[in-house]
């Protein structure tokens, strides 16, 4: 049960209400408990029965669209969001090239990790800090918000101080401990979908956030396993609608991550918008082939730019708006 307070209430209404929470507890209730209970006592505004093992992301407690602010940046709502950038910062020159180029197709988020969890120890694991000084340098010279992932609790007041969006990866999505310290942050959170996850599970992980105080969570569908080879993981697009029915949080897909192959990018980007998406995050690179991570999956900029004429047409047919920069606000290089 949730118990809304009106907004002047007193604390002597608020204990009142602990008083019969307390009762209800010693004496212990058979079935649901009635919300009438709670509504007769003075400075109640509302008691909601809750179901589920998620409260504040439901849309129980909250029935419009939550529109997460970014510097006035509107995520979720009408509005379309795509952040695009390289699976990994892999130099100062290719994440400031490489921002330049994204502003100028009209792109407003930057994404880039500099902490990577790879699966393999052996793989490359991100230039860290020093990639965390490189995405500042892109900030402040393009003005592109950075969306970068944090990837344990050690490096959080780092990586948030560098970012305008927390990304939590795939792997870190059952990481307790990260998500109870990421509802102390003033900063939007991306959250992926594990790819062994239910959609109740993801839900849960972002309640840790929200629970903790931080209520700007951004949800994020990847892929999760299933039995077909064909490619590594299977894009779960079904979660779309099933998420916008349970939680008023936005959702945005990563269709790199998805179907893990470059040539698979642009139509699975289409699809998850026409199913509801709240925007992409997709991965670009200026040389694939020679990407230290997730090449095969990234677009070059051109290609990506012929995706975004795409999801332009797209969007006025879902009712909804994708805002890119004019091109002559990129500053040229
Ligand atoms: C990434 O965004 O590069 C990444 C590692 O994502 P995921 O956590 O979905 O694997
Ligand atoms: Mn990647």
């Amino acid at each position: 049960m949730l118990i809304v307070m009106k907004l002047n209430a007193p604390r002597s209404d608020v204990e009142r209400v602990k008083e019969k929470i307390l009762a209800i507890g010693v004496t212990g209730n058979k079935g649901k408990v009635d919300p009438e209970l709670f509504l007769n006592l003075p400075g109640v505004l509302e008691a909601i029965p809750v179901t589920k093992p998620f409260k504040l992301v439901s849309r129980d407690v909250k029935t419009e669209n939550s529109v997460i602010q970014v510097d006035g940046i509107r995520i979720g709502g009408r509005e379309l969001t795509v952040v695009a950038g390289p699976c990994s910062v892999e130099s100062r020159d290719q994440i400031i090239d490489l921002a330049f180029a994204l502003k100028n197709l009209g792109i407003r988020f930057l994404r880039g990790g500099a902490y990577k969890p790879r699966t393999s120890p052996y793989s490359f694991q991100g230039l860290k800090d020093e990639a965390l000084l490189y995405l500042k340098e892109a900030r402040e010279a393009t003005g592109l918000r950075i969306v970068t992932e944090v990837k344990d609790t050690a490096t959080l007041a780092a990586v948030a101080e560098c970012a305008d969006i927390l990304q939590v990866g795939a792997r870190n999505m059952h990481n307790y401990s990260l998500l109870e310290a990421l509802g102390s942050v003033r900063k939007p959170v991306l959250l992926k979908r594990g790819f062994a996850a239910t959609i109740e599970e993801l839900l849960m992980s972002a309640e840790y956030i929200l629970s903790g105080g931080n209520s700007n969570v951004i949800l994020s569908e990847r892929a999760i396993r299933t039995f077909e080879t064909a490619t590594r993981i299977t894009p779960d697009l079904n979660s779309i609608p099933i998420i916008k029915k349970l939680s008023h949080l936005p959702i945005i897909v990563d269709p790199s991550h998805g179907i893990g192959v470059w040539d698979g990018v642009t139509p699975m980007s289409l699809a998850a918008i026409a199913a509801g998406a709240d925007g992409l995050i997709i991965e670009v690179h200026q040389d694939p082939a020679m990407a230290l991570s997730d090449g095969y999956q990234s677009l070059k900029p051109s290609r990506f730019g012929r995706l975004l004429e795409k999801l332009q047409q797209l969007a006025p047919i879902l009712d909804r708006t994708l805002t890119r920069l004019p091109e002559s606000a990129g500053v040229g290089r």
